[in-house]
């Protein structure tokens, strides 16, 4: 059984590795486009930081023992019929790939603005490695004094802290009203003050619209009367999946352009499977496919799909949507859906917020947890959560325990039956999320008792 797999990220290798495991005598080969398989990506930021000074040291993994690693072999058709993929690889001749399953983990690229100049030297964006030694030698050279950063998602935000911990000026120019717009803007205006106690200037609902290099250096102007000069500017403003490939073949497109599958991570086409950022992911909470670019999520995807393509028959559980980021002292973490979000789906969300102390006052170093509870007002079901925190508060694994209950389809009110773990330096007898969640509980008995006296 030959098994091939384009793209060596997070989604790829995951399908090699199971196939590994479940095929002794399976031939898997991977394809990737570049020559780093199975590098994290997520640590991009904590490299150009540099406080992890060796790129070397993303690699996941480096062994990859009985997979057949293509580096520099670009996937550029796909030959349903005669079951062949073509591959371009420098200094070789056309290659031809034969499979009998084929799974597709092209993942996804950073979006490029529609900004006049955003090509000029000195401006970057981020997603791959390459990417990154780009931004890297830029640094290290050019040695730029201030930077404009658009975008104030979690990728422009960890380049923020990224940047400042070089010593560099940092400018953040967004178009939202709030940074971090994947969480509510009560959390987003505490992140604002985060950056700015950090020194990083923001500017929210700024459209920016030109880069001009002006003599040695750069300006950035927007809407707002928003102007900047600087030496180096980064656009994050959002990814879109790598579909091209997928689609040239037949494969069908859906939401944001990404390719269609079922929970198998199967495509329309026979033999033919797709997973991590390239596809749909299937909402758990909202039973309906969706676009939500993880890691976590293509990990998961990479290895139901092998064992799918192997005869095995297993579907993708979901994703929630669940992330964390941490911003100079804080950590930002949220799962399922926010109140606007439910409501969209017509859920009936209550919302509400609490704080409580991360471990008992009387042991050093208490500081306050703020957890936003989204729940259903009429059947008290959880809907997501939200958690901010200084970093070392464990606001991550935390709001896993919301992430766990929503995997299960838990009320608001059971969260509080868990039997969590205690010790006054690191919790209390009630942890924080189970107080969040008779706080939400609370409110909503309130309001429902004064209407029963209206
Ligand atoms: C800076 C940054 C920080 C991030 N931080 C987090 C985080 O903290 N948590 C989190 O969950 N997610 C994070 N992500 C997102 C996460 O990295 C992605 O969701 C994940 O890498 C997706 O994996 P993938 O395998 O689907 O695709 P990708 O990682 O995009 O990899 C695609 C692979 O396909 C190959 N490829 C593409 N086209 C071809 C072709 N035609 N032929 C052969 N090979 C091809 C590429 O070479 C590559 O190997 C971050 C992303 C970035 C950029």
């Amino acid at each position: 059984m030959k098994l091939l797999i384009i793209g060596g990220s997070d989604a790829g290798i995951s399908a090699a590795l199971r196939a590994r495991e479940l095929d002794h005598d399976a031939e898997v080969t991977v394809l990737l486009a570049d020559d780093f398989p199975n590098y994290s990506i997520c640590g991009l930021p904590f490299y150009l930081s540099g406080e992890t000074p060796d790129w070397r040291s993303l690699a996941h993994r480096t062994e990859f023992e009985g997979i057949g690693i293509r580096r520099g072999h670009r996937a550029t058709h796909i030959n349903t019929a005669e079951k062949t993929v073509n591959v371009s690889s420098e200094g070789a001749a056309s290659l031809t790939f034969r499979y009998d399953k084929l799974v597709i983990g092209t993942g996804a690229g950073p979006v490029e603005p529609p900004i006049e100049g955003w090509r000029n030297p000195g401006v970057f964006l981020l997603h791959t490695m390459q990417d990154s030694f780009a931004v890297h030698r830029y640094l290290e050279t050019a040695k730029p004094r201030r930077a404009v950063i658009v975008g104030a998602g979690y990728i422009g935000l960890e380049m923020a802290d990224a940047l400042t911990h070089r010593g560099i000026e940092v400018t953040i120019a967004s178009r939202t009203a709030t940074v971090l717009p994947t969480v509510d803007a009560e959390f987003g205006k505490s992140v604002s003050e985060e950056l700015q106690r950090h020194g990083v200037k923001v500017h929210t609902s700024v459209e920016v619209d030109r880069i001009a290099k002006a003599g040695g250096q750069l300006h950035v102007s927007g809407s707002s009367h928003f102007e900047q000069d600087c030496e180096m500017a980064l656009i994050a403003v959002g990814v879109k999946p790598n579909a091209t490939l997928g689609a040239d073949a037949g494969l069908d497109t859906g939401i944001r352009g990404a390719l269609v599958v079922n929970r198998k991570m199967e495509s329309k086409l026979p033999d033919i499977y797709v997973a991590g950022d390239c596809a749909e992911t299937f909402h758990r909470l909202l039973n309906r496919h969706t676009y939500l670019p993880l890691g976590t999520t293509a990990h998961k995807q990479g290895r139901v799909a092998a064992e799918n393509a192997l005869g095995g028959n297993r579907e993708f559980a979901g994703s929630l949507g669940t992330q964390v980021v941490k911003i100079f002292d804080l950590v930002i973490a949220r799962t399922g859906l926010r109140h606007h979000e439910a409501q969209r789906e017509s859920f009936h969300p209550f919302a509400a917020e609490s704080t409580a102390n991360d471990h008992k006052a009387y042991y050093p170093g208490a500081t306050h947890l703020r957890t936003r509870v989204t729940g259903n007002a009429e059947t008290g079901r959880l809907l997501g959560a939200q958690i901010m925190g200084r970093w070392g508060t464990e606001v991550s694994k935390r709001l896993d325990i919301f992430a766990t209950a929503l995997f299960h389809g838990m009320s608001v009110d059971q969260i509080s039956d868990l039997d969590l773990s205690y010790t006054p330096p690191l919790s209390s007898p009630w942890d924080p999320v189970q107080m969040a969640c008779q706080n939400w509980s609370g409110k909503v008995d309130m309001i429902a008792a004064q209407k029963v006296h209206v």
